[in-house]
């Protein structure tokens, strides 16, 4: 399948890390080490810091996310934060199903799919994240679960939407371990999901899909990995912090 089709989105998750005093000087700090970028360069950050990120970013090529949204439009579901509060605010990206998410909130393939749905129907860019336990890697079921957790995801997207949904491969024994997946599992298992796309939307909607591989990848092993023919771009988590370690990864996918 073509790579030339797709453009690689290096995209940081910062967790819940930065106060809005840091996250302006991260931003501030990144604007000028990425700012020819030959990828789609995101920040996923805390809702708190949304606004200074919005405002430090703004005429960049840095895009700003969030790193989840509620599936409801609104109502009572205290603490949450909705798809639609986040396009107001001139959000464009968000993440979604992290493992993290998965691991201490309870989420699940069905809520995933859920807020996938909210917030397309909101017009933001989601960023999908599936990805196998070690114990599913050592029975041998990455297969079956990565497709589950995509098939299940996709529930009730149609195509056109789809273009505007990226998909991360985070395997969860690689995520901030410092364990990364070598490049032949990450381009196996990206490929993998392109081919669950295929068989759901056809082969010219699977082509066109960004599929970015997440789970310890830094300024070392980025290009390994990008240059994987499934591969491409990154969900980043603790390189995303600093930003010449964020820069360097951007630079590899640049290439
Ligand atoms: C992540 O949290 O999405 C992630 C990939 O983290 P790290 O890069 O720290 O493994």
């Amino acid at each position: 399948m073509n790579k030339q089709l797709r453009r690689a989105v290096i995209a940081g998750n910062w967790k819940m890390n930065k106060n809005r005093a840091e996250a302006k000087t991260l931003v501030e700090e990144l604007k000028p080490l990425v700012k020819d970028a030959g990828c789609g360069v995101v920040v996923c950050v805390p809702f708190t810091d949304l606004e200074t990120v919005l405002a430090a970013a703004a005429g960049s090529n840095i895009h700003v996310g969030a790193q989840n949204c509620h599936f409801a439009p609104s109502g009572a579901y205290t603490g949450e934060i909705s798809a639609s509060m986040l396009t107001e605010m001139g959000v464009e990206y968000v993440v979604l199903g992290h493992s993290e998410r998965r691991q201490y909130f309870g989420e699940t393939d069905v809520t995933v799919n859920q807020r996938l749905r909210a917030a397309l129907d909101a017009g933001l860019l989601p960023i999908v994240c599936v990805g196998e336990l070690l114990q599913q890697r050592e029975q041998g079921v990455t297969a079956e679960v990565v497709g589950m957790q995509t098939r299940i995801a996709l529930g009730g997207v149609t195509r056109d939407e789809l273009r505007r949904i990226i998909i991360a491969y985070e395997p969860v024994w690689a995520i901030g371990t410092g364990k990364t997946a070598t490049a032949q599992q990450a381009g196996e298992v990206c490929g993998l999901i392109r081919k669950t796309v295929a068989d759901l939307y056809g082969a010219e909607a699977a082509a066109a899909l960004t599929v970015q591989y997440g789970g310890s990848m830094k300024g070392s092993n980025a290009a390994e990995l990008l240059a994987q023919p499934d591969v491409d771009g990154g969900l980043i988590g603790g390189a995303a912090l600093k930003a010449p370690d964020f820069a360097a990864i951007v630079e590899a996918a640049s290439k």
